[in-house]
């Protein structure tokens, strides 16, 4: 069988889905998304779905609001909730990183990011029992908090499909097809199909690497295991921010239930994986380690205990930022590597897509596409923080 589409996308997540949804929100409704298993059944499954703008990268905090401006306008623009729940957003840092928490908020502020810095007693008002000695200063987003995942992929999923994007389930690609001229002219499925195509978008997290390798296209992206831990504090918290602890490297939020969901924020010794494969628990070290840090934090639980734990798979890249846009192979672009933080990132990833393929250029001054190409890696200059976070990580 042969068929044909103007855009194929690779892989039916988050990304893959908001690209689907963004191109037929512009009128490209000739869409294709094959996705090997069910809809957001990898990464996007996994995700902590946390809603925050904090960043050192201007575009990426920009992308974020236009994140949260989409959220916050959901019922309206893709017809259903997607999870999202202003509860607010806190981070705490040290007096080795209070000079660059200032600099950050100024630099959010700059793209239009609501956020203030506030002091250790502002926090124990929002979060009372929090123990905050430790802390040199904070800064606080009133409009982030935490959203689903997976609703708003399946939310993108299903109005794409009312504009007229076709998706197919358990329709592994397991190549690119090129024309005698190099460029990319469709894919090949596990089926044996081959789906001509104008344009091919890899949008398939860690398994993107080995489609676009025999292409020469050598994208350093890896599995990286994010083990996630769910406590029940003991006590009921009420109405209380998602946190993000810089000190002990930790990142809490509360689940409609009271639960609270326990993330690691130390990535200095990360765990590469086989996504296909990896142990989908988190180990008793971690736990044992969760327990230490939730213990510092919240000294005033009395009887905390572990409810479940799960693990998910990050796809990094070596400056845990994604990389978005064009490859070097005419008619192939990327959305992939998007490290444990592409969940808010989405609605901005769709139309920077889509403005690339359509415009050859991003839409949204706020939002250079030159920052996410992958050329960046080779010239040896990475997308970083503007003003990092001393021991905090590659991750904001
Ligand atoms: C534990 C964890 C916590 C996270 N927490 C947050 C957070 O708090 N905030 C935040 O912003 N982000 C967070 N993230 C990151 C965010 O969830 C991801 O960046 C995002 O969901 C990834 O979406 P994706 O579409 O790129 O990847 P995926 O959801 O992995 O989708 C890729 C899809 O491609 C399919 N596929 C693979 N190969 C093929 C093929 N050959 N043919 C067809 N289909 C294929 C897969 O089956 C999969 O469904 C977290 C991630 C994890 C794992």
């Amino acid at each position: 069988m042969v068929s044909n589409a103007e855009v194929v996308v690779v892989g039916g997540g988050l990304e893959g889905l908001a690209i689907a949804w963004a191109l037929a929100d512009r009128g490209v409704r000739d869409v294709l998304v094959l996705e090997r298993e069910g809809l957001c059944s990898g990464g996007t499954a996994k995700s902590s779905s946390i809603v925050r703008c904090h960043y050192g990268v201007a575009s990426l905090a920009a992308m974020s609001q236009r994140g949260v401006e989409l959220f916050a306008d959901a019922e309206e623009i893709l017809g259903s909730d997607v999870g999202y729940r202003r509860t607010g957003y806190a981070v705490g840092v040290g007096p080795e990183n209070a000079d660059a928490l200032r600099a950050n908020v100024a630099l959010q502020q700059s793209v239009g990011v609501g956020v203030r810095e506030m002091s250790a007693a502002d926090m124990r008002e929002l979060w009372q029992g929090m123990y905050v000695d430790d802390f040199a200063t904070f800064a606080y987003e009133p409009d982030g908090g935490r959203g689903d995942a997976y609703l708003l992929g399946m939310a993108f999923g299903s109005r794409a499909r009312e504009l007229g994007v076709r998706v197919r389930q358990q329709t592994p690609v397991t190549r690119l097809l090129t024309g005698d001229d190099g460029r990319v002219s469709g894919v090949e499925t596990a089926g044996g199909e081959r789906i001509s195509a104008g344009t091919v978008v890899l949008a398939n997290g860690p398994w993107s690497v080995a489609l676009a390798e025999p292409l020469g296209v050598d994208l350093p992206v890896w599995a990286q295991r994010a083990q996630i831990v769910m406590v029940d504090p003991g006590e009921p918290l009420g109405e209380v921010p998602v946190f993000s602890d810089l000190v002990s490297l930790q990142y809490v939020r509360t689940e409609p239930s009271g639960e609270l969901l326990f993330g690691n924020s130390d990535h200095s010794t990360p765990e590469y994986a086989d996504p296909d494969t990896y142990r989908n628990r988190a180990d008793d070290s971690f736990v044992e380690m969760a327990g230490e840090k939730l213990a510092h934090r919240f000294p005033s639980w009395a009887e905390p205990r572990m409810i479940t734990s799960y693990a998910g798979c990050y796809d990094v890249t070596p400056d845990y930022n994604p990389v978005i846009g064009p490859a070097e192979v005419p008619g192939l672009f990327l959305a992939v590597g998007f490290s444990g933080h592409g969940f808010k990132l989405a609605p901005a990833v769709g139309r920077l897509v889509t403005d690339l393929i359509v415009d050859g250029v991003s839409g949204d001054p706020a939002i250079p596409a030159e920052d996410f190409r992958l050329a960046r890696f080779a010239e040896g200059a990475p997308l970083v923080s503007r003003n990092p976070y001393a021991g905090a990580g590659q991750m904001r």
